[in-house]
């Protein structure tokens, strides 16, 4: 249905999307999972010819976004991360308005935004100023307007942020709602958002597809290695130059000293590795006792912790820099 090859976004040096390559098929709800400027929001605005690639190409049903816009735009119902609803309008005024730019024939607009609106529950609402409605009822309108003309894909981008846990599961059932009859690509920076609905996963982090799969694989596929948590007393570089000699060595990973002047390390290694013995001996060798070790498994939480780490210690170091930028000011 979508063929995503090669996608770039350059932004002068900094490469928001790098490199990504994805194949949606019909019918299945798809779930583009990463955090916070991790490229989600700029891989969509392509995918739906909001923002034009630096390179690669969209095809939607076999047509280029960039050649055939018009075409391709067909196909898709876009939500962006921030709806261009028009606050002055009622809900049935901006989607009749939508509707018609959108190219639905004139003696359909009426009832499609008649259809629209019952599907995500508005219609009691069809007549109050859009900047008087809640922030849930807002997203609706956005989502009606994505559902404007029955494209067969549908693509919402964070369509929860900012709701309440009551207007989360409105949403989440109206998303179900649309598996039988579209293919639906979302959002998130929330595992349990996208594992909760979604057939298949794709992880994003630093602009770079990093997984893709279905959330019983992608836990299955950790659950192959075997992990461990340690405790131990030592500096961390003995104790990783220690572990570094252990046969069969996936990765250590979380390798921090904790307040109390204890190690943490979580270790992988293949699957058909025991390491305890290894670790053993290692360990004592260099004199770094082990207080702990307990034998775990990776989650799917952990697996997209795992995958974006990096991620999330960029942002801690940029949110530092912004704050050191603003003591400077002052
Ligand atoms: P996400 O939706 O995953 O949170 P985005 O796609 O919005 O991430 O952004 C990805 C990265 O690209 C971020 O680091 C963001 O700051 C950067 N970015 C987005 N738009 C622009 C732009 N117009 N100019 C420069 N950088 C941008
Ligand atoms: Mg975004």
């Amino acid at each position: 249905m979508i063929e995503v090859r090669n996608l770039v976004k350059q932004y002068g040096d900094f490469r928001a999307v790098d490199n990504v390559s994805f194949i949606i098929e019909k019918g299945k709800i798809y779930g583009f999972l990463g955090p916070n400027g991790a490229g989600k929001s700029t891989t969509m605005n392509m995918i739906t010819g909001y923002l034009s690639a630096t390179s690669g190409t969209v095809l939607v049903d076999r047509h280029d976004i960039s050649m055939e816009p018009e075409e391709a735009k067909r196909h898709i119902g876009y939500l962006p991360e921030i709806p261009p609803v028009y606050p002055d309008m009622t809900p049935e005024e901006y989607l009749a308005f939508a509707g018609e730019l959108k190219g639905v024939p004139k003696r359909e607009l009426k009832a499609e935004v008649e259809r629209v609106m019952e599907l995500t529950g508005i219609t009691h609402m069809r007549k109050r100023l859009i900047k008087n409605l809640s922030k849930g009822y807002r997203q609706r309108v956005g989502f009606s307007c994505a559902l404007l003309g029955n494209p067969e894909v549908i693509i919402l981008d964070e369509p929860t942020v900012g709701l309440d846990p009551r207007q989360i599961i409105d949403i989440r059932s109206l998303i179900h709602s649309l598996r039988e009859k579209h293919t639906v690509i979302l959002s998130s920076h929330i595992l349990s958002e996208v594992s909760a609905v979604c057939d298949h996963i794709l992880i994003i982090s630093k602009g770079k597809l990093v997984a893709s799969d279905s959330a019983e694989n992608l836990s299955k596929l950790m659950r192959r290695a075997n992990t461990y948590d340690m405790l131990i007393q030592g500096e961390p570089e003995k104790i990783q130059e220690a572990l570094g000699k252990i046969h069969g060595l996936l990765k250590q990973i979380r390798v921090e000293v904790l307040p109390n002047g204890f190690t943490e390390v979580h270790l992988e290694t293949d699957e058909t590795v025991d390491p305890r013995a290894a670790v053993f001996r290692l360990l004592a060798q260099a004199d770094c006792p082990i207080m702990e070790l307990t034998s775990a498994n990776l989650s799917l939480e952990d697996v997209f912790m795992e995958l974006t780490r990096q991620d999330e210690q960029a942002n801690l170091k940029a949110d530092g820099k912004e704050e050191a930028d603003h003591v400077g000011n002052l």
